[in-house]
């Protein structure tokens, strides 16, 4: 979409190349997305498990969803939400190796109902990481949210079980997802041009 159709602040004008995602449509999808978890979970207890940075303004949407669906329902589902912080990416490359930063305790998540809930998947190798990790702690079950995947040239063959649009493999930033942590503050999913790279490069 062209950025002429939109909002979006005045700090990043001309750091923009186009739209991807429309905020309103990432609203819409993530309703949609709550309402088939709910339907998944039952009348479960789950843990909630964001992973930051990125995820927060999905994960944030998703959660107020699935509490309003078991407010405005028979679904009565009891929400605990956790986080744990990862880092993968320098400028808009790839690192080799995730790191899982801080002293997050994963091990009150035994035999607890898991939702993990990231912004995107590319390559999967993070989120296989991520899980191997998790799943360490012997959770009952391990579900995956993730806002978008990427169709990526090497993907690792992870497949989240739950996700709200296949992109294409170029690198995206908006609605908390960053380049060097700007971009955040976008409330929707955008492509950066080379001015905006420049700019905010590290
Ligand atoms: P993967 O290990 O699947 O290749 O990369 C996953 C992580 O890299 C995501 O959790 C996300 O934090 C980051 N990432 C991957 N693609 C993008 C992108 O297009 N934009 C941004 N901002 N982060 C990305
Ligand atoms: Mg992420
Ligand atoms: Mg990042």
């Amino acid at each position: 979409y062209s950025l002429d159709l939109f909002t979006y602040p005045q700090h990043y004008y001309g750091d923009l190349e186009y739209v991807l995602i429309p905020h309103g449509i990432i609203v819409d999808r993530t309703e949609r997305l709550a309402k088939d978890i709910a339907q998944d979970i039952g009348d479960n207890d789950i843990v909630v498990l964001c992973v930051l940075k990125g995820g927060y303004k999905f994960c944030a949407d998703l959660v107020e969803h699935i509490k309003n669906l078991s407010r405005n329902s028979e679904r009565f589902i009891s929400m605990k939400v956790d986080f744990v912080r990862l880092k993968s990416y320098h400028n808009d490359k790839s690192m080799e190796d995730m790191q899982i930063m801080g002293e997050d305790d994963l091990s009150d998540l035994r035999g607890k109902n898991v939702l993990i809930v990231e912004d995107i998947i590319g390559t999967g190798r993070t989120m296989k990481a991520l899980l191997n990790n998790i799943e360490k702690c012997e959770p009952k079950m391990i579900k995956v949210a993730s806002l978008l995947v990427k169709r990526t040239s090497q993907p690792d063959g992870f497949r989240p079980d739950y996700y709200g649009f296949e992109i294409p493999d170029i690198f995206v930033v908006g609605y908390a997802l960053d380049y060097n942590e700007y971009f955040r503050d976008l409330n929707h999913i955008c492509v950066i041009n080379d001015q905006g790279k420049a700019k905010y490069r590290v």
